[in-house]
């Protein structure tokens, strides 16, 4: 049973052409009428009409424009167009532009009518075969490369909101050995099996084909920066090495990569797709398994960064990691209250790492957790045997991280920490940013009383970079705002008005909610001065110290008591 839309808007000649279809009792048609484009169009969305009879003339839309639209909306859908007298050239129009047929209202007779809509239907279907034949591929079901050409000049010359695009070529490493060895049937499946996976790892939008026996043609839409592309990169290269088991077998499968980026390597298609293939060729001389980009800054970049991941993934073991000590002053009386403890990572060729280089990544790649925790481990540590030597370190604070705090069982491995170094926890602060709380404030919320619940103190880095909302910063269980170093930067450079009003303004707004403010970045007298008029309780800062490693920090400590025990 086809299911038929009539769109016609006289009642008369609707009711003509459901006597002629109804008449035949054997006629394999059901038939559903609209009398207007609208009502059609929305039948349509429904997917099981066979065949459209459309009456070009209609309330909400006359002529061509009426068959477009249709046409438009369901590609795949034969099409009949009704005409008045003297529409031929119109009514042919439209069958140029993809109707199946027409047909003239006043000539209109039973047999014809049914004769079109077999022949229609027909026709349709072998139509959007052939199409299919010249446009996927029949192993893997993906687009060829006719389709995929035509994918990419789409994307390419979506001028409304040009995009980055990163054109991905693909060949399976020794698939010729595989194919040779384990017979050809064994191949096709593994093709199949790739071109499903590359499929699965990829966004929608985002187009795989395959070009060739064992290459395959990824484009990759949106691409906004080198990130984006760099992860996608290796979520693809960890799904084609994932072991493939094949009639009981595992197969090892690996592919070399060739990427070219829209529009830095090439603004049309066949550039880009030329480039992409001369770079997947430099990734089967690297020795195969690999991806390469088609400028060599990207490729550096990309080098960079996986070697800077694998050093990273090495550096807790290797114990290339240490900290530094900055010192926080009290500003009325001048003296050491306390030290910030700083994450470095010491390569043993590449030298000093900053933390902004490498916390992100290893954020990132979850070894932030790892690491957060030696940090707290070796701050504690260090400043317990301090306070063994008879000095007076003060508070020492480590920052976390937003993965970190996030993590299950922060408060739980803290507590072991303390306990494993026999640390007061009053010695301890853990400092987070407002973002990191401001997330998911509940969660956030019990995991800061956890912390305060083991007696250490909790202070807000950065203050005033990220979003707090204020309601929520009064009933948060903190002790410290720390004030950002660009409001303290602003001291003593702006406008009178502007001047570090900020500033001014976060120490008062911290004093009101009862909890100690310190300033950090503190480089010039001018801006002590000021953070003195306007009571701020504490300052940090390259004035009073650079982050020094924990020997240098203990003979400062060293010289504060000597100092201390004289006066
Ligand atoms: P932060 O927590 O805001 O740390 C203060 C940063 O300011 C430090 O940079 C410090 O060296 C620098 N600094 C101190 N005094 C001055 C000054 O007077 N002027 C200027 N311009 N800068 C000053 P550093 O050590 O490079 O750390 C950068 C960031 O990396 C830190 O910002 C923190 O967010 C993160 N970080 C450092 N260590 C760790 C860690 O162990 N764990 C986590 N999760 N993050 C860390
Ligand atoms: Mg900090
Ligand atoms: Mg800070």
């Amino acid at each position: 049973m086809h299911s038929v839309l009539l769109i016609e808007d006289n009642p008369g000649d609707e009711r003509l052409i459901r006597e002629m279809i109804g008449e035949d009792p054997h006629a394999p048609f059901t038939l559903h009428c609209a009398d207007r484009l609208a009502k059609g169009l929305e039948h349509l969305s429904g997917g099981e009409t066979a065949l459209v009879i459309l009456d070009l003339a209609l309330p909400d839309s006359a002529g061509l424009d009426t068959f477009a639209k249709v046409y438009a909306h369901s590609p795949a859908v034969p099409i009949i167009v009704l005409t008045g007298n003297d529409d031929d050239s119109l009514a042919l129009s439209a069958v140029k532009g993809g109707a199946q047929d027409y047909l003239v209202k006043s000539r209109l007779d039973r047999e014809l009518l049914l004769r079109s809509m077999h022949y229609s239907i027909e026709r349709k279907r072998y139509q959007v075969q052939l199409e299919r034949q010249a446009n996927y591929d029949a192993l893997t079901g993906l687009p060829n490369r006719n389709l995929l050409h035509d994918r990419l000049r789409q994307a390419v010359h979506s001028q409304r909101n040009p995009r980055n695009i990163a054109v991905v070529f693909m060949d399976l490493d020794h698939f010729k050995f595989v194919n040779d060895s384990l017979g050809h049937s064994v191949g096709d499946r593994l093709l199949k099996a790739m071109g499903e996976r590359l499929r699965s790892v990829l966004r929608e939008g985002d187009t795989v084909g395959r070009v060739g026996g064992d290459e395959f043609v990824l484009i990759l839409n949106d691409q906004s920066n080198e990130e984006v592309i760099f992860r996608a990169m290796q979520r693809i290269s960890a799904k084609v090495a994932e072991p493939l088991s094949i009639d009981g077998k595992e197969l090892y499968v690996t592919a070399s990569a060739g990427i070219s980026l829209y529009p830095q390597d090439g603004r049309d298609v066949e550039t880009l797709l030329k480039n992409a293939d001369v770079a997947m060729y430099r990734a089967k001389e690297h020795g195969r398994s690999n991806f390469q980009f088609y400028t060599s800054e990207m490729n550096e970049r990309v080098n960079d960064r996986l070697a800077l991941e694998h050093a990273l993934r090495r550096a807790l073991e290797r114990q290339e990691f240490t900290l530094h000590y900055q010192q926080k002053v009290d500003l009325r009386s001048g003296g050491i209250i306390g030290a910030e403890a700083l994450v470095r990572w010491l390569h043993p060729e590449w030298g000093l790492v900053r933390p902004a280089r490498f916390i992100p990544i290893a954020e990132e790649t979850g070894l932030i957790v790892r690491l957060g925790e030696w940090v707290i481990h070796q701050a504690c540590r260090q400043t317990r045997s301090w306070l063994q030597a008879g000095l007076e370190p003060g508070v020492v604070s480590v920052n976390l991280s937003a993965r970190q705090f996030r993590a299950e069982g922060l408060v739980r491995a803290v507590s072991r920490i303390l306990q494993e170094t026999g640390l007061d926890p009053a010695s301890l602060e853990m400092e987070l940013t407002e973002s990191m709380v401001m997330h998911n404030v509940e969660t956030a919320i019990a995991t800061l009383q956890g912390l305060k619940s083991l007696g250490v103190a909790l202070s807000v880095d950065d203050f005033g970079t990220g979003y707090s909302s204020l309601s929520y910063l009064k009933d948060l269980p903190i002790d410290v705002l720390k004030i950002d170093r660009s409001f303290v930067r602003d001291i003593g450079t702006g406008s009178e008005a502007e001047d570090g009003i900020l500033a001014a303004a976060i120490i008062s707004l911290g004093h009101a909610l009862h909890l100690k403010v310190i300033a950090e970045g503190v480089e010039t007298d001018a801006q002590v001065h000021f953070l003195k008029r306007h009571g701020c309780d504490q300052v940090q800062g390259f004035l009073y110290g650079e982050p020094v490693p924990a020997e240098q920090f203990g003979e400062l400590l060293g010289r504060a008591r000597r100092k201390g025990k004289r006066a």
